[in-house]
């Protein structure tokens, strides 16, 4: 049987959407703001969150754009800076899809390839997953701006938030009732790399999110620092590069095996865990991060095929310094020579690299602020979550003075400690996405009570006429 195509999947979808009525026609006010029309809704990126968030927020008829720094169809890392083979996650999740089948990426790919295509389908190519959301955007028409960089964020006092934006060589101010940042994985802050690196020379080392160019690794002796995802894939691109050697170096004795962040995932713990007490977030997040998330088989597979790879487990890196043309690199368990350093050890929040955020990082409420850890359970990322209200919004710490600040609503990782796994993966990014637009939806409507009432009172459509019956007096009652 041959596939569909593309264009019967677009007619399916458009009947789905008109069953479901969707998208709702717009039904806030349209304001303005010194003769420029103010936004419901700006979404800071338009990766696989941003489109997702715009998507269900044009769903419940909210006027809404999505600015993206980067080109069309060059959004977030799949790619651009991500080097593994497939994605992770299983290819039967639904994805950003909002709860509509055509909008599922097996849809789209059984619409080209076919059933049998399908379930001869291993896990999602890296590259596929791209293409797949460069068609969710198109299919929808969903209001994306690229290439306009948001470059700060400042919320008022009379209910607006002021954005400035680059594009095109000039900076522009917009206004918007509510910002959600959707600006990714490292949305709040950047890379975690040790201060070790820092006082090496930047030719000799990159981040594994860096725009590193591994052609330059060839005949190289490459260390890579961690074990997880992004270190098996930084090896394997650097090895097929032609790194004479790869030492991946991994402080821990052993390979996490189990990830348990995979056997957390039901929809109670996906609705519910907003409800839970601070102590049960912390102390599901903390033992998610104590027992880390092992790096997927097949990436580690793809290192270990090569002879050239060295798995060098229990080994902290301690110091490092570049002497007689190399590296010299101090470990825990001795000295290695190297020529260059990839730290694949995550991200961090970090406001200071994230310029966007100058104005309102030194009011936001992060939750070292107000909770104390149970002796123990220390963990540095959690305590640098954004401490977020159920809106998903930014609260202010005691005694910062940042009128509007809960206007700005945050839908990245960082977020998943308060709000949980609803922030930005692809199992629950449906439900964030959904969850975030009712609550703006919700949230607009109240705050223009006045004028939502004044036009309940000035509706006037009749749905009788008056000449559908005919009025008479009583009967007179016999006596
Ligand atoms: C290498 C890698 C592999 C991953 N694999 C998986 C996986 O298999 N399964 C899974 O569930 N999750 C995976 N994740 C986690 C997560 O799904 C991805 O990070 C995903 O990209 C998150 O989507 P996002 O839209 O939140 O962020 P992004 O896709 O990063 O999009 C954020 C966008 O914001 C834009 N932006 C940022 N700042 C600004 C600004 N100031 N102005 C304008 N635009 C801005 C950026 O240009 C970017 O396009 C992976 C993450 C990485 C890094």
């Amino acid at each position: 049987m041959t596939a569909p195509g593309l264009g019967a999947l677009a007619a399916r979808l458009a009947d789905e959407l008109a069953f479901l009525q969707l998208p709702a026609p717009r039904w806030t006010p349209a304001l303005e703001h010194e003769g420029e029309p103010v936004l419901d809704v700006a979404i800071v990126g338009a990766g696989m969150t941003g489109l997702a968030a715009a998507a269900a927020l044009v769903q419940r008829g909210v006027q809404v754009v999505a600015y993206d720094e980067a080109p069309a169809g060059w959004e977030g890392p799949w790619a651009t800076t991500a080097r593994m083979e497939t994605l992770r996650s299983p290819k039967q999740l639904a994805g950003p899809a909002l709860g509509i089948p055509s909008l599922t990426f097996r849809a789209w790919f059984e619409a080209q390839f076919g059933r049998a295509a399908w379930d001869a389908l291993d896990k999602i190519p890296r590259l596929q997953w791209m293409d797949y959301l460069r068609w969710y955007r198109q299919v929808l028409a969903l209001p994306v701006q690229n290439e306009h960089r948001v470059t700060d964020i400042a919320p008022r006092a009379d209910g607006l938030v002021e954005l400035t934006i680059e594009a095109g060589g000039c900076t522009r101010r917009t206004f918007a009732r509510r910002v959600v940042l959707a600006s990714g994985r490292a949305g709040l802050g950047g890379p975690a790399v040790p201060a070790l690196a820092e006082r090496l020379p930047r030719t000799r080392w990159a981040h594994s999110s860096d725009d590193n160019d591994y052609g330059a690794l060839r005949g190289l002796r490459v260390g890579v620092i961690g074990g997880g995802a992004s270190a098996m894939d930084s090896a394997a691109t650097a090895l097929e590069a032609g790194a004479a050697q790869v030492h991946l170096l991994i402080r821990r004795p052993d390979l996490p095996r189990i990830n348990k962040g995979k056997g957390a995932g039901n929809p109670g713990f996906v609705q519910g865990y907003a409800r839970l007490p601070d102590d049960w977030k912390w102390r599901i997040r903390h033992y998610i991060n104590v027992q880390q998330v092992p790096p997927p088989r097949n990436s580690t597979q793809r290192v270990a095929r090569f002879d050239n790879a060295h798995f060098h487990l229990g080994v902290a890196i301690e110091r490092a310094e570049e002497r007689n043309g190399a590296l010299q690199v101090h470990t825990s368990a001795g000295p290695i020579a190297l020529d260059f350093l990839i730290f694949a050890t995550g991200f961090k929040v970090d406001w200071r690299q994230r310029p966007m955020l100058r104005h309102i990082a030194p009011c936001i409420r992060v939750w070292k602020d107000r909770y104390a850890p149970p002796a123990g359970a220390d963990d540095e990322e959690l305590a640098e979550s954004p401490d977020l209200g159920r809106a998903f919004e930014f609260q202010p710490r005691a005694g910062a003075h940042c009128p509007g600040l809960e206007r700005v609503h945050c839908l990245t990782y960082p977020a998943t400690l308060s709000l949980g796994v609803i922030t930005g993966d692809i199992p629950a990014i449906s439900e964030g996405a959904l969850q975030l637009a009712d609550t703006l939806a919700g949230l607009l409507y109240a705050e223009d009570i006045e004028y939502h009432y004044a036009r309940i009172e000035a509706y006037d459509e009749p749905e009788v006429f008056g000449d559908e019956w005919m009025a008479e007096p009583l009967p007179r009652a016999a006596e």
